[in-house]
């Protein structure tokens, strides 16, 4: 290929991506694909010969985008929403063409350094101490798979050398609740814990941890020879972003001598804003915890980040350098010797971009209008007297159903799937649903950065009309 071509490709991608940005409200938020009908349009074996690059821009066009999910849609309002922020989306075409692999100092200083420095703005701005270490990971599912890795570390059990097979070890446990987020339970599979040793810690009216029922926990397993090895609390929980108390659950791992995992992953970067400080309460005492700044932050998904005052520790944990990855330079950082991976992406340049784009004051006025829309939804859900609020909405996400008289209770799942389920048909707004306490909840979860008062609104206008039009 010609330079001169690529640069003409590349000039038609960059128009695409600008004009797909701006107009990313008039596609369907939730693709309207039926299965397979993606895979029957793509060819049954690759080329013989090589294809120019404009066809495959053609064909990304013609046989990728109908089957495309909206993730940057204003009205994406399911799970938590995630923006491709055009400072973000820079940085990955960037890091694209760079194409460096991060994974020691050498191999490119400006990845490390760029991470290391991003990493430091964000802890500061999120109020956490200076003596924490941050690594960048691809999810808070992998970010909290290291953090319980280095907690097993941290019992002295030389589990990394001697395995956990035909040993005479105590039972490792780990304490959560129903509300902690899955991947704490997968992480607990996958080091060995096993998942009936992981501890479902009971929940107040509110969804938070009881730390009384934990402490109880901790004190019976310990007499019945087990050994705590980590109590994962959440701040902003997935269903409902409920928030442990953190302070006084770190005041009983401290007492019990365990480890305390902050899950953050989409209510930490509330803590810029200054009123919101409130959510990272205590945080400062954990061992480790993971902040996403790929949720609520405006950096494109993929970038997940654990901070921890044991760097020594994480990186015994998972320090192994074989002959060939050998380096001469003391007193600088290989980030591969924090993980399983090797490789690893230059992230760390989307979340520099990002932070510098916005700016503090930027993001605190984005999350802001995120939260007082949220509360202002959850007032009208709550003046609507045939709609119940299902959980506290302490930030953007609200939980509710529609519980009009004419329908019993045992009904009332059924009817607000088909609610939920006739809203997304539409294409203009996508919600998705949790389960609370049994009953099934619709969920509407407000965090990209391109959403409107307007958007919220409407949304919330033609639930109440699909709701109401269901039972007329
Ligand atoms: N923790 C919480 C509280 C979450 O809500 C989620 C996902 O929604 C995760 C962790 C997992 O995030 P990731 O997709 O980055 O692994």
């Amino acid at each position: 290929m010609e330079p001169s071509d690529f640069d003409q490709v590349l000039q038609r991608a960059a128009r695409w991506v600008a004009s797909y940005l701006k107009n990313t409200r008039e596609f369907p938020v939730l693709s309207a694909s039926r299965p397979g009908a993606v895979a029957e349009a793509i060819a049954p074996a690759m080329p013989e010969d090589g294809e120019p690059l404009g066809a495959l821009l053609d064909d990304f066009e013609r046989i990728v985008m109908p089957g495309i999910t909206h993730w940057n849609h204003p009205r994406f309002f399911a799970y938590f929403a995630i923006t491709g922020s055009e400072a973000g989306i820079l940085a990955e075409l960037l890091a694209a063409a760079l194409n460096v692999n991060a994974m020691l100092w050498r191999t490119s200083p400006a990845a490390t350094e760029v991470e290391e420095a991003a990493l430091g703005w964000l802890r500061d701005a999120l109020g956490l101490p200076q003596r924490l270490f941050g690594v960048v990971y691809d999810t808070a599912s992998v970010s909290g798979l290291h953090a319980l890795a280095a907690a097993r570390e941290s019992l002295g059990l030389d589990i990394r050398n001697l395995g956990t097979a035909g040993r005479d070890l105590p039972r490792l446990r780990v304490y959560c609740t129903a509300e902690t987020h899955s991947h704490i339970e997968k992480d607990a599979i996958l080091l060995g814990i096993g998942r009936d040793n992981v501890v479902k810690i009971a929940t107040d009216d509110a969804f938070r941890m009881d730390p009384a029922a934990l402490e109880l926990a901790l004190t019976e397993d310990r007499a019945a020879g087990y050994l705590p090895m980590c109590v994962a609390a959440t701040v902003g929980t997935t269903s409902t972003t409920s928030i442990d108390p953190v302070r006084a659950i770190a005041a009983v791992c401290r007492q019990h001598r365990v480890w305390l995992h902050v899950d953050a992953a989409y209510a930490g970067p509330a803590a810029i804003v200054p009123e919101l400080r409130w959510v990272l309460d205590g945080s400062e005492l954990a061992d480790s915890i993971v902040v996403n700044p790929h949720k609520w932050l405006f950096v494109p998904i993929d970038l997940s980040v654990l901070y921890t005052p044991h760097e020594a520790l994480l990186r015994r944990a998972f320090s192994l350098i074989p002959a060939y990855l050998e380096t001469s330079e003391s007193e600088v950082r290989n980030y591969m010797d924090y993980g399983v991976q090797l490789g690893r992406r230059f992230r760390g340049l989307k979340l520099w971009f990002v932070l510098r784009a916005y700016g503090r004051a930027g993001i605190v006025a984005r999350l802001r209008n995120h939260v007082a829309w949220a509360q202002e939804l959850a007032h009208r859900i709550g003046a609507a007297t045939d709609f119940e609020i299902l959980a506290p909405h302490p930030l953007s996400v609200v939980c509710f159903r529609h519980a009009p008289k004419a329908i019993g209770g045992d009904a009332l799942d059924a009817h607000n799937q088909r609610i939920v389920d006739a809203v997304n048909r539409t294409g203009f707004a996508f919600l998705s649903t949790t389960r609370l306490r049994g009953r099934l909840a619709l969920r509407m979860a407000i965090g990209n950065e391109r959403t409107t008062e307007a958007d919220v609104f409407e949304t919330w206008d033609l639930i109440l009309r699909t709701a109401r039009g269901l039972i007329a």
